[in-house]
């Protein structure tokens, strides 16, 4: 992976502004469906989903209760392992609060499920919707979509923004892939 040529698949600039428009779809859900001082629990899913978690709730115009989870599925290199390991689940009472569970891709599916079955029955969360800053449509395998997110990717293995390879290049302020 080293040996190869980091490209980039969304620079910088551009992400930033369609995280912004992504904002901008979820404030009106909620404007439209509550209210804009209704507050809201955005949880982010650690540790991939947290440069977009800051970025996206910037923008968001609801008081915010921000909590975090850490779940893992991929375990080290590119291929997802097929389980959820859920590294630290601990959430305040969730019943009847608005919910939007905040991830950085969306793959097969296998994570967001399981979290987002987690909320929904054993939290008992009001409204529970689903944010992610990549969805990588070709790769589901699990009956799942995302209610938001911002940009397409094609079944490339993409690191930057909080996406890592190895751990490494989460740092990255836009999206790249290897070549
Ligand atoms: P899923 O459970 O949907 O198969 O996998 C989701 C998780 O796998 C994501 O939260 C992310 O951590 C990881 N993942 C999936 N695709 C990619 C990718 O293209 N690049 C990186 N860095 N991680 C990915
Ligand atoms: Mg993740």
């Amino acid at each position: 992976m080293m040996d190869k040529t980091l490209k980039t698949l969304i620079g910088s600039e551009d992400l930033t502004k369609e995280i912004k428009n992504l904002a901008d779809r979820i404030n009106a859900y909620y404007a439209e469906k509550y209210s804009l001082n209704e507050e809201l629990t955005i949880v982010c899913v650690l540790k991939g989903a947290v440069m977009f978690f800051t970025e996206l709730s910037k923008h968001l115009k609801m008081p915010l209760r921000m909590e975090f989870v850490s779940l893992s599925s991929y375990g080290a290199g590119e291929k997802s392992s097929g389980k959820v390991s859920a590294l630290s689940l601990s959430l305040p009472p969730l019943e009847n609060k608005n919910v939007l569970v905040v991830e950085d891709i969306m793959d097969t599916g296998l994570t967001l499920k399981f979290l987002l079955d987690f909320i929904k029955t054993k939290c008992k969360a009001n409204d529970v919707k689903l944010a992610v800053m990549c969805d990588k449509k070709c790769a589901r395998k699990y009956d799942i979509s995302p209610d938001f997110y911002a940009i397409d990717v094609d079944d490339k293995f993409i690191v930057g923004f909080g996406l890592d390879y190895n751990e490494l290049y989460r740092n990255l302020p836009y999206i790249g892939y290897f070549e």
